[in-house]
């Protein structure tokens, strides 16, 4: 994992404590390249995801680009 990789995964973790609040709806988007084999029988993610926080109605509240491989542990990383 490079430098920019461990940035882009705390700046993906600061956003989500920052905007994920008991009581409220998120959606989260992972965002794979056509090609990534998560498409694929294996689901196991080989692109670098972008990866979207919505809020209910939709709207983008924040977006982190190149945190590396989709690690479907990432989302139970925070206690809000
Ligand atoms: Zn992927």
């Amino acid at each position: 994992m490079t430098q920019g990789n461990r940035q882009a995964r705390r700046a993906w973790a600061a956003a989500r404590k920052k905007h994920m609040k008991r009581g409220h709806l998120y959606h989260v988007e992972f965002q794979h390249d056509p090609d990534c084999a998560i498409y694929t029988r294996e689901r196991l993610c080989t692109c670098n995801p972008h990866r979207v926080l919505k809020d209910e109605a939709g709207r983008v509240l924040a977006r982190v680009e190149g945190a590396g491989f989709y690690d479907p542990t990432e989302l139970m990383e925070v206690t809000p």
